[in-house]
């Protein structure tokens, strides 16, 4: 899980750049790296950490160039050390032809596309997806010989023509930004299953010109307030910019129906992001209401109501309302870090205590109703209904906006194998008794469609479903991948200097 950031205009870019960076850790801040270009070279700076650490008294006067992107990381492969985070920040870079890549998304056939690009001579210093693909992308440019067009129009159509050849090599998910020497590339898989929005800046004054800017989420466009026509890419969709010009290319690839991930709704993406024209914080608070509805039988057994921060508060609120009973801040947290971002169980478990308090006085001697994005391994919701019951609750109901993960995602966000997930076999009796709550409650998959207000053909719900958008006979190979990191992190991480 990560989030990308593309910038190119008609003023030095590198400030902007590295504020939206910051703006978007809340999808990972493993890394954090950024690559501009100027005309004649690229300029890069990256480490491991966020854009606070690492651009904490660099000269941004170094990133020199018009056109930008950046890059902050969760690593879902390519971590587990200090050296593979290194070597694998992004934006990954090449010389022939010279390129800059950073991507969002894990491709399902990593392991055989480097296998067949290694056949082909290429040499990996990374594990990260950005290379293949951007390896990928090289190989249908030189193939299509993009460097010999004769001009613009031509390279341009050459360009589209090897992206659309990379679609039907690269088998996932991937939002992708890429500069080349005449501009800045954005495209998204056929199934647009990772977000990615396109947004406008006019500079002010009579010139006309007019940046066009890429993020993962909309919510980097609200935060600095002076761009318009925001909108989320298309699945396939192909966007060229001019680095001399600004004009804009746009093609698609494909006509076929997307699969937009829900779980940037119900976890992932920051309240104030919009995707398929939904607000989040909006989407949120409707399927707190559609729990309210789902649940209505159960409004007698529960005095009060709270929301775990920062996605269940909104929905718990709308859950309270529906019901007429009090809502209270009950759990507030306390800094920035979110349960995804620790790198291993222990931390995940330990953060729960770090990162809440509890108001005692709103629990003692109630009966509570907890609400929650999502249950995927039941360490959060385990700990939780302990502490509850620690502070005098006389009963703990968790009522959750996402329906049961039954299946590992391949598509990069950081969901465990099935023998991690707490809802797979077990009886929903087996769950509640393991997790030690008066009940658990899970949002039916219908209920999930009725509040997002979105169509169900749109959206990708694997994870709950288990019926995937794209082939996934490689993705055994890719979970064993994860699976042997992860291990190796648990041993690597008690090594590292505290
Ligand atoms: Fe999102 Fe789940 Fe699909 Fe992964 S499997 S992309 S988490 S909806």
């Amino acid at each position: 899980m990560c989030g990308i950031l593309g910038f190119i205009g008609w003023e030095p870019i590198a400030s902007r750049l590295v504020a939206a960076a910051d703006r978007l850790q809340t999808r990972g801040d493993h890394s954090t790296g950024a690559a501009t270009f100027d005309g004649a070279f690229f300029w890069d700076h990256g480490g491991l950490g966020p854009a606070s650490q690492v651009f904490a008294g660099y000269d941004l006067a170094q990133l020199r160039g018009t056109v930008g992107i950046a890059h902050t990381r969760y690593a879902t492969t390519g971590g587990g050390t200090k050296e593979r985070l290194l070597r694998n920040r992004q934006p990954v870079a090449s010389d022939r032809p010279g390129l800059r890549t950073c991507a969002n998304g894990d491709l399902v056939n990593l392991s055989s596309l480097r296998r067949s690009l290694m056949q082909k001579g290429y040499a990996f210093q990374t594990e990260v997806d950005a290379k293949v693909i951007q390896n990928v992308l090289i190989e249908r440019m030189l193939e299509l010989r993009v460097h010999e067009a004769a001009d613009t129009a031509d390279y341009v159509a050459r360009l589209f023509h090897a992206v659309e050849g990379l679609h039907g090599d690269l088998v996932g998910a991937y939002s992708c930004l890429t500069i080349t020497e005449r501009g800045l590339l954005a495209f998204k898989d056929p199934k647009g299953i990772r977000p990615c929005s396109v947004a406008f800046r006019d500079q002010p004054g009579a010139s006309g010109a007019r940046e066009v800017a890429f993020a993962s989420e909309s919510s980097v466009f609200n935060y600095f307030g002076d761009y318009h026509d925001i909108r989320e890419l298309e699945p396939g969709e192909m966007i060229f910019v001019e680095r001399d010009t600004l004009r804009v290319h746009r093609s698609r690839y494909g006509t076929g129906r997307g699969a937009f991930c829900f779980f940037e709704f119900v976890y992932f993406a920051r309240p104030d992001s919009k995707f398929m024209g939904r607000v989040v914080e909006t989407a949120r608070r409707d399927l707190g209401k559609e729990l309210a509805r789902e649940f209505s039988a159960q409004r007698e057994r529960v005095d009060v109501v709270l929301g775990v921060p920062g996605t269940g508060v909104s929905a718990g609120i709308a859950m309270a309302h529906e019901w007429g009973i009090p809502f209270e801040h009950g759990i507030i947290k306390v800094g920035s870090k979110r349960s995804f971002q620790e790198s291993s169980q222990e931390k995940r478990e330990k953060a729960i205590d770090e990162k809440f308090l509890f108001i005692k006085e709103f629990i003692d001697g109630k009966r509570v109703a907890v609400v929650d994005d999502s249950n995927v391994r039941g360490t959060t919701a385990r700990r939780l209904a302990e502490r509850l019951f620690q502070l005098g609750a006389r009963g703990v109901h968790l009522y959750y906006f996402c329906p049961k993960v039954i299946g590992p995602c391949f598509y990069g966000i950081d969901t465990p194998d099935e023998s991690h997930l707490v809802a797979v076999g077990r009886s929903d009796e087996e769950i509640r008794q393991w997790i030690g709550a008066t009940s658990v409650n899970y949002i039916p998959i219908e209920g999930l469609i009725r509040g997002l207000r979105l169509p169900e053909d749109e959206l990708c719900l694997a994870c709950v479903t288990r019926r995937y958008p794209t082939p996934v006979a490689e993705a055994q190979e890719r979970v064993m991948l994860r699976n042997s990191e992860q291990a190796a992190e648990r041993v690597a991480c008690a090594e590292w200097p505290k």
